[in-house]
């Protein structure tokens, strides 16, 4: 290996390696970093750091070096606390883009290296990442979409956005790339905005297939929230990159299962992104008051409710998986009461839904990075990727819950400082 005087090189060494592409964890493996970058990753003996080089080595005993998280779904500016978007929405921007440092801040720290964040009000995010060029915020690579594309009174139409038509839609799209937007954000059918309608589509095919060959033009993705069946199949049809939620939904609000949907997901490989954790995390807390205290009768009867729709929901996305969907991990904090800093739940999440514990890695790793058209440099241990790594005590290929025991965290091939969580 070629070595100039300044370059830098760091070793990470530890029991294992798992490289996030799916390939079987790697015994005794070692990492070797120049600057931002990986040039080496496998077995210890493999990766030799050239002679005479400054070297900075990490040996980590008993733990597994990995990529760093990609949480495929969040929104950074979210409080985490229970309230709705439509509260969340009346904030003041300042207010919103210090919580969403906050947030990035917790959620790098808990080792998510990379986040593409779903939907913001007005620049928030877009100012954010200025904050961070320039030193004053820190947190993950920050792939945004700013505003999400909405219909009049549509999902998260008081973000910003509202078209109608072709010709607003591709001008909206047009806008956003302007700003910075790395992808486009669709909400293609209503959800928990007060004015919007969960189980009927938002945006007609047409204008669902400009605003995405719009963004295909530039070189962007686009990923859809999609909370019933029919949103599904017309974002199937206009050329969608991934699918939030899939919801198997009919126009009555009631759930089916429909297998030609799914059919039609894996034909054309468009990425899911589940977001298990979300729905169940609202149950967890209801469980841990009923623990502590009790339930109101009200209280009782939502949470009967939520553990069957849960069932419901969980065995849907198994049936996406055993059909051969591929699933992005992504949390879809700080929505509802879900903070960020937790998403190892949702990569949990995806092992009850028939993935294996190295599976469900590679949902937040390889596969995050390709749902975010971003493996030409992230998601994977390989030569020539951006340094973005976690470590953490343990195998988390036998046990999942090993991803939580977060011993350090890389990005850029820089050591963060995760100040007394270490
Ligand atoms: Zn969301």
């Amino acid at each position: 290996m070629t070595n100039d005087p300044g370059d830098r090189f760091t070793l990470l060494t530890a029991d294992r390696l798992i490289d996030g592409t799916g390939a079987p964890p790697i015994e005794r493996g070692a990492v070797l970093i120049k600057d931002d970058s990986i040039v080496a990753a496998g077995p210890r003996d493999t990766v030799i750091p050239p002679d005479g080089a400054p070297l900075d080595a990490h040996h980590y005993p008993h733990a597994t070096v990995l990529p760093g998280l990609i949480d495929s779904h969040v929104h950074l500016i979210g409080i985490g606390d229970g309230r709705t978007g439509d509260q969340l929405v009346t904030l003041p921007d300042e207010i919103l883009t210090l919580q969403a440092a906050e947030n990035s801040r917790r959620h790098l720290h808990s080792g998510v290296t990379t986040v593409r964040d779903c939907g913001a009000k007005n620049r928030t995010t877009f100012h954010l990442r200025q904050a961070m060029d320039m030193g004053i915020a820190t947190g993950p690579r920050l792939l945004l979409s700013g505003r999400p594309m909405a219909i009049i009174g549509g999902h998260l139409s008081y973000f910003g956005i509202q078209a109608t038509g072709v010709d607003e839609c591709r001008a909206a799209v047009r806008q956003l790339i302007k700003e910075g937007a790395d992808f486009i954000k669709i909400t293609a059918t209503g959800g928990s905005t007060a004015t919007s309608h969960p189980f009927v589509p938002s945006f007609n095919v047409d204008e669902l297939t400009a605003i995405i060959e719009e963004a295909h033009k530039f070189g962007k993705h686009a990923a859809a929230h999609c909370a019933s069946s029919q949103g599904m199949v017309n974002c199937l049809d206009a050329g969608i990159d991934t699918i939030i939620h899939a919801y198997f939904k009919e126009p009555d609000g009631t759930w089916l299962y429909r297998p030609e949907i799914t059919d039609r997901i894996v034909e054309r490989g468009v990425f899911v992104n589940p977001t298990m954790h979300q729905a169940r995390n609202r149950l967890w807390r209801l469980e841990h008051k009923a623990e502590n205290g009790g339930l109101t009768p009200d209280e009782q009867a939502d949470l009967d409710e939520g553990m069957r729709l849960q069932e419901i929901r969980f065995d849907h996305v198994a049936r996406m998986v055993n059909a051969g969907v591929r699933l992005a991990a992504g949390s879809d904090a700080a929505w509802s009461y879900l903070p960020l800093g937790t998403f190892q739940h949702e990569i949990q999440a995806h092992t009850e839904a028939g993935l294996s514990p190295l599976e469900a890695i590679v949902s937040a790793t390889g596969d995050a990075a390709k749902s975010c058209w971003a493996h030409d440099r992230l998601g994977s241990l390989q030569p020539g990727k951006l340094a973005d790594l976690l470590v953490v005590h343990g195998d988390p290929s036998r046990d999942i819950d090993a991803l939580s025991n977060v011993l350090d965290v890389f990005k850029d091939g820089a050591r963060v400082d995760r100040g007394d969580l270490v």
